[in-house]
């Protein structure tokens, strides 16, 4: 039976398994759908500082296929990176973020705000990333120091040398760095201060955790004592509770993301919600 459906079948025995690899063959078809008629979106999630002023955001895609239903870009995003599609998906992303850029230059309101940008290993990888990178800004007039990419800590299995090499390039025109999810990958403290990183994003897992568990807490002073030493800013992203935030603020991080604070939302709501097209005239 396996023969008769063509050399390009697999089969496996395991109806959950069959499953799961159809799934992933329609969903990696999905992908390239997307990609090729531009069914992505993006979102964006405020940053705060203590004070409650608005400082920046991070962009977040989702897709809005049909077909499988609304699948969130932790499932995506693997297989992207899997297939290779994350390159031409993650230049996509880069080009629509800097075109936003350019349009908040434009609006007092938002004109200030640093935009963060998820960027996979795998798009770094790319010999000509830094042009690519350059080129986006060009192309859209965004500014350079506006813009901020997120890195995870996957970038120290690279050859750290090179992806140095890079970050300083970018770093030459003012693109920042930050290090997304820190603290659940492999940090290498040594190779840490050989990246020219502008911030460190700690990872929801700790902050989920606050105030009660003290392994949590203490892991959360250690990055915030760390991040201190090294001249780095640091945000808390998955604030969700109070509790979480007073805690995070009495032990000294400057910025906060999270649920609490607010969701991410398109970015046409986010314009709404913070540009001044959306606000009460000052009476
Ligand atoms: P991330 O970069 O660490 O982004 C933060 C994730 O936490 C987002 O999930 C966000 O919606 C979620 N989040 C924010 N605040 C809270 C909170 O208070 N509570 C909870 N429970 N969650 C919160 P999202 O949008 O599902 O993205 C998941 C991951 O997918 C991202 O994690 C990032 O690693 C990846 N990703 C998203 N967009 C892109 C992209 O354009 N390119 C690449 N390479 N990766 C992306
Ligand atoms: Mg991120
Ligand atoms: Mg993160
Ligand atoms: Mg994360």
């Amino acid at each position: 039976r396996a023969k008769a459906e063509g050399r390009n079948t697999v089969r496996f025995f395991d109806p959950g398994m069959q499953a799961a690899a159809d799934r992933q063959i329609a969903l990696e078809h999905d992908l390239r759908e997307g990609i090729r008629r531009q069914r992505f979106e993006l979102h964006c999630q405020p940053q705060f500082d203590v004070a409650g002023r608005l400082v920046g955001a991070e962009v977040l895609l989702r897709s809005n296929h049909t077909g499988l239903g609304l699948v969130g870009p932790a499932e995506f995003i693997g297989l992207a990176e899997t297939s290779g599609l994350i390159v031409p998906l993650g230049a996509m992303v880069l080009l629509e973020t800097c075109r936003v850029l350019a349009r908040w230059a434009r609006d007092p309101r938002l004109a200030c705000l640093t935009l963060a940008v998820n960027v996979s290993v795998q798009q770094l990888r790319q010999p000509d990333f830094v042009e690519r990178v350059l080129a986006a800004l060009l192309e859209t007039g965004a500014a350079p120091d506006k813009l901020r990419l997120e890195l995870t800590e996957s970038v120290f299995a690279e050859d750290v040398e090179a992806v140095a090499g890079k970050m300083h390039a970018l770093r030459a025109h003012a693109v920042s760095f930050s290090l997304d999810d820190f603290g659940t990958g492999y940090s290498s403290l040594s190779y840490l201060k050989r990246l020219p990183l502008a911030e460190l994003k700690i990872d929801r897992s700790f902050v989920k955790d606050l105030p009660e568990d003290a392994n949590a807490g203490a892991i959360v002073d250690a990055i915030l004592g760390l991040a201190r030493t090294l001249n780095l800013q640091v945000v808390a992203e998955g604030v969700e509770t109070q509790a979480q935030r007073d805690f995070l603020v009495a032990h000294g991080c400057a910025l906060l993301q999270g649920y609490l604070l607010g969701r991410p939302v398109p970015i046409e709501a986010f314009e709404r919600d913070w540009g001044s097209a959306g606000q009460e005239p000052v009476r």
